[in-house]
């Protein structure tokens, strides 16, 4: 009796490891580690717990800045890429593209994306857990309607994401339900900068070990490599700053 629980329970737990597996295969096919510091999605680093409901938004300036919404649901983060990012006035609807699936242990990341895929700054905007507000997670994407409540530090309370229909399957529309954490302010104007470090792309960039970017960014034209300019000089910037004000004794 108690040696077929633990097979079954081994079963289960392989099931689970080759479902993540197969989920992150997309993920994995984008990427080079050797070029990324991006979590590898190994099964054994993936690091989800049973059940584990993570909440993120990583704001992430790269081919064009947007804002990657994540939430965790069976091993693995399901993600949402928000253009203008996330609204808490209700009567604001945000695209939403699906993306990938991407790795629980992607829910830590913040940092530089030297080159590749996605080059660029990873800024984690926000972190906290999420609720489904319907028992069938599944279901409810088939459906294209996924209500649900998040406890961030900057997003909360109730919030749907809908298949917006005519523009494709993996255009979603992201919006805050009616509560009293709805409101007209703009709180990616209003709170634009990491909650898990000092500052925002610019603090991220000047910690990088090196300059990733001595030629040019990974984006030079239009207003994303405009974006991408005001960042590194800010970050130079910081960067001498900070050199300048080590003691010249401990500088040699
Ligand atoms: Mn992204």
């Amino acid at each position: 009796m108690a040696s077929t629980r633990r097979t079954a329970a081994r079963e289960r737990t392989t099931q689970q490891t080759r479902d993540v597996t197969r989920a992150l295969t997309g993920y994995r096919k984008k990427r080079d580690f050797a070029l990324s510091p991006e979590p590898n999605g190994s099964a054994s680093a993936s690091g989800g717990r049973a059940g584990g409901r993570l909440f993120c938004v990583q704001k992430h300036l790269a081919s064009h800045l947007h804002y990657d919404v994540r939430l965790e649901h069976c091993g693995v983060l399901l993600s949402w890429a928000v253009p203008k990012g996330p609204s808490l006035d209700p009567a604001v609807k945000r695209l939403a593209m699906q993306v990938e699936d991407h790795p629980v242990a992607y829910g830590a990341f913040e940092g530089v994306i030297p080159r590749g895929y996605g080059a660029g700054i990873v800024v984690m905007w926000d972190t906290g857990v999420w609720q489904p507000v319907v028992d069938d997670v599944d279901a409810a994407l088939a459906r294209g309607n996924l209500p649900f409540v998040v406890l961030g530090r900057k997003l909360a309370g109730a919030w749907s994401l809908i298949r917006a229909g005519r523009v494709g399957p993996a255009a979603w529309l992201l919006i805050k339900q009616r509560d009293e954490w709805a409101t007209r302010r703009d709180v990616t104007r209003n709170a634009p900068g990491s909650v898990v470090s000092e500052g925002d792309f610019a603090e991220v960039l000047a910690r990088a070990v090196n300059d990733p970017w001595p030629q040019h960014p990974p984006v030079v034209g239009g207003a994303t490599g405009a974006l991408f300019r005001q960042v590194i000089t800010a970050a130079r910037t910081l960067r001498s700053s900070a050199a300048s004000s080590i003691p010249a004794r401990s500088r040699r």
